[in-house]
């Protein structure tokens, strides 16, 4: 199931993910499924159709869940079921389960294979491509976690239908990124649609596309693939802080990305890497589709602290990638503080 060169196998649309369901149907390893309460009862009744898990454990929905804790029950439900290393784990949900599940995989019994599932949009076009798991500790994001490639990934774009359109906005901040860094025309078009597309096949397929460009070149995040975080060295700081501040209704990981790409587009355009009028392109279309992460003048301090601990930095100093023109990129940037509370305030008082 596992590409020659250690990268995942890919299946791609309906015909694929059949032909992998039957292929898995008549497996001789056993397969433990994680779903969370959401994709449990949405999106396990398509797959209940093609397969039926050895096991399965259902983890409870979010962000807040991504922690060492719902881990932890996972490691002992495979233990309690005598699960080995030729044995398998399946994940049927977003980009939380695809994180928290490959990463107890790849550290169970020192790895068992997993393969991913990915039910949202955000998971599809991102988080279930490129092998990086993990989980959130003491509110930082992915704090501690594996490179661990999948054994396969099965995308169907028809787990979409049940998907909430938020999240499905949401998921999309991660389809514009790849468009910002790598793709120029796909921009263009996204700017002329200026509303989320309807049908997701063609555009998952070039999401996907263009996150294997930058992962299959830099597996490890060691250069290209670090252009992947555009948006999301200050899209992580307000993530982190809407989750500390208002747990129960967060503000979700792609407007986060969102409202950091703003910003982080803002700097760009300070350093002059993109022209003003590109950064307007981006602000309108941002405004159009993502509402205002509201924030008053007193948290931006406390926000962009989040950013001191991103994993990205290096001596001390934050690293970013920021945009140099419509399709590039420039990494290893250095942010200071003063000019992540700059582009804070402005997003406060610029973004509609
Ligand atoms: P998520 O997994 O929390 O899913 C969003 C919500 O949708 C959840 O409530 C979930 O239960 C529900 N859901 C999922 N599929 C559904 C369906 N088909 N129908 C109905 N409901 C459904 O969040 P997400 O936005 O998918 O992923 C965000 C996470 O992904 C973050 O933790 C982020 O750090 C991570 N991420 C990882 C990578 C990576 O490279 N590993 C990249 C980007 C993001």
């Amino acid at each position: 199931m596992q590409n020659p060169n250690g990268q995942s196998k890919i299946y791609l649309g309906p015909e694929a993910w059949a032909e992998f369901c039957d292929a898995l149907s008549r497996r001789n390893h056993r397969i433990f499924l994680l779903t969370d309460t959401n994709t449990h009862r949405d999106c396990l009744p398509l797959l209940a159709e093609h397969l039926q898990p050895d096991t399965h454990f259902t983890m409870p929905a979010g962000e807040a869940h991504k922690t060492l804790a719902t881990c932890a029950q996972i490691w002992q439900a495979l233990t309690d079921a005598r699960f080995e290393r030729g044995d398998m784990v399946l994940n049927l949900g977003g980009g939380v389960v695809c994180d928290l599940g490959g990463f107890a995989a790849s550290t169970y019994k020192r790895g068992i294979p997993f393969v991913h599932m990915p039910t949202t949009l955000l998971a599809m076009a991102d988080a279930a491509i490129g092998g990086k798991t993990g989980i959130d500790l003491g509110g930082y994001k992915n704090q501690v976690g594996s490179f661990a490639q999948p054994n396969a990934v099965v995308v169907n774009t028809a787990f979409l239908q049940t998907l909430p359109q938020r999240e499905v906005r949401s998921g999309y901040a991660e389809v514009l990124k790849h468009h910002l860094i790598y793709d120029r025309s796909a921009w263009a078009a996204a700017v002329a649609s200026h509303t989320l597309p309807t049908h997701w096949d063609d555009t998952v397929a070039s999401a996907v596309a263009a996150k294997l460009h930058f992962t299959e070149a830099d597996p490890l995040e060691k250069s290209i693939r670090k252009a992947l975080n555009f948006g999301h060295t200050i899209g992580h700081a307000l993530e982190s802080h809407f989750l500390a501040q208002h747990p129960v209704d967060p503000l979700l990981h792609g407007e986060a990305v969102a409202a950091g790409m703003w910003c982080e587009a803002w700097l760009s355009l300070q350093r002059k890497g993109i022209s003003p009028a590109e950064f307007n392109e981006i602000a309108d279309l941002l405004a159009h589709i993502y509402p205002k992460a509201s924030f008053a003048a007193e948290e931006v301090e406390v926000i962009a602290a989040w950013c001191l601990q991103d994993k990205k930095n290096s001596a001390g100093q934050v690293r970013a990638c920021l945009l140099d023109g419509i399709g590039g990129y420039a990494i290893d940037q250095t942010l200071t503080l003063p000019e992540i509370l700059a582009s804070l305030h402005q997003y406060r008082q610029d973004y509609p």
